[in-house]
């Protein structure tokens, strides 16, 4: 279309992105009819920019040399932990390999609050047994009760958002309509200018800043209930391992506002009802007022590695709830298939024999067809049990959204033009034929 290229021009008025109309030899702004000369823009007021706005408060540290503490390094991912010298963490919780203890204690940044530990390691190995518990597909002796103890409480570190957003979105939309006009059909098609702006906040958006942490299992163990943060106190230490956070508040800020903004997008696209299409024509969304703290978050871990690769299993310290992925063992997968079309194959043969479908003449057709589908249920129940080894779960920011906090500002709807469209022709007449 002539007309794209322009949609990076806003509206001086609404916002709304413009199109060159070259009977007027004007900019024009569908969603507010404004009207402007070329003149009028400058290359730098061409683009479209968001804002954001971030601020962070420093926080408190525990010194260096802090006494009874001890800093552990893990040397193949990289992570750093602090905890208390009678804890003793021995190996990665992030990647299973050995973690070797620091000569010093280097200090730490205390974060501006924690939310404690309420699942203790009784429960998070009983909740670990019954996660490996029934996968048929899983490697014999992956796991044996003596891994159970390295299972670690981790304070793993996180950057907590809160802002205000204002945001306006463009779109344009249709409403349709079939009607017959002698023998033919046609479509009339109503096209509008929808334009929204609305306010809303959003309240502690979580990103970890823990590079070692597999954003996938995070996401998989919100949501906390961040009614439970207290301040850091030293004792919320004892026999828990905290994570030092090698991502600082700046470099997760992107991935913080890609959700918020998808969020914002989604909630404002709610207010747009009663067409048959809507599509996106330009937005802002300005992030104001932002607030990031630091917080610790409990979280149980093991990982274990097998064949080269690390198989994490991960526990919300607070709620219990669980995540993590598990090798499969391509002997016990193969098995297990033959295993499922085999019994449903017999099944087959019985249901074919109690029904006589062997007077039928074309034996051999059915049993091919039964062998068939068998082999199909063996594929599917392969299918499951491979999948039921890997268990994430991706969330929006939809759930950080204030309630209540949602103000529509701008609502308007304007139509623009009707448009009629042949869909489909009259019959042809068959004069003529033979
Ligand atoms: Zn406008
Ligand atoms: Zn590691």
């Amino acid at each position: 279309m002539a007309e794209q290229g322009y949609h990076d021009y806003k509206c001086k008025n609404c916002g709304g992105p413009l199109i060159f109309k070259g009977d007027v030899n004007k900019m024009v702004c569908e969603f507010c009819d404004s009207q402007f000369d070329m003149s009028e823009f400058k290359d730098d007021e061409r683009v479209r920019e968001e804002t954001s706005d971030w601020s962070q408060t420093a926080g408190a540290t525990m010194a260096a040399g802090e006494a009874g503490m001890n800093e552990y390094a893990c040397n193949t991912c990289g992570a750093v932990m602090v905890a208390e010298e009678n804890v003793g963490a021995t190996e990665c919780p992030y990647c299973g390999n050995p973690l070797v203890i620091k000569d010093t204690f280097e200090g730490m940044n205390l974060p501006d609050g924690l939310i404690p530990f309420a699942v203790d390691k009784k429960s998070a190995q009983d909740a670990l047994k019954n996660y490996y518990s029934g996968k048929k597909l899983l490697p014999k002796g992956f796991i044996d009760n003596n891994r159970m103890d390295n299972i670690n409480g981790v304070y793993v570190p996180f950057w907590l958002f809160d802002c205000d957003v204002e945001g306006s979105v463009f779109y344009k939309a249709t409403k349709e309509r079939k009607y017959n006009k002698g023998q033919e059909e046609w479509k009339e098609i109503k096209d509008f200018a929808v334009s929204r702006a609305a306010g809303m906040k959003f309240e502690k958006v979580p990103a970890d800043g823990a590079k070692e942490m597999n954003d996938a299992y995070m996401d998989s163990l919100e949501p906390y209930d961040y009614s439970k943060i207290t301040a850091y106190n030293a004792a919320y230490m004892s026999g828990y391992v905290a994570s030092k956070y090698d991502e600082d508040a700046n470099a997760v800020k992107g991935r913080v506002d890609d959700r918020i903004r998808t969020t914002a997008k989604a909630e404002i696209r709610k207010t747009v009802e009663g067409y048959d299409s809507v599509s996106e024509q330009a937005s802002d969304i300005d992030i104001k007022n932002g607030k990031i703290s630091y917080c610790m978050i409990p979280v149980w871990m093991l990982t274990t590695r097998y064949n080269g690769e690390a198989y994490t299993f991960a526990m919300n310290g607070q709620t219990g709830k669980v995540t993590g992925d598990l090798p499969v063992d391509k002997g016990q997968a193969t098995g297990y298939f033959a295993k499922v079309a085999g019994i449903a194959f017999v099944i087959f043969q019985v249901l074919m024999f109690l029904l006589k479908l062997f007077q039928n003449n074309n034996v051999v057709g059915i049993e091919i067809a039964a062998l068939v589908v068998a082999l199909i249920i063996g594929a599917i129940a392969l299918s499951s049990a491979k999948s039921s080894m890997v268990s994430h779960q991706k969330h929006e920011a939809a759930q950080y959204l204030k309630q209540g906090s949602f103000k529509l500002n701008r609502k308007e709807d304007r139509h623009t033009g009707t448009r009629n469209e042949l869909v489909r022709k009259a019959p042809e007449q068959n004069a003529g034929a033979k």
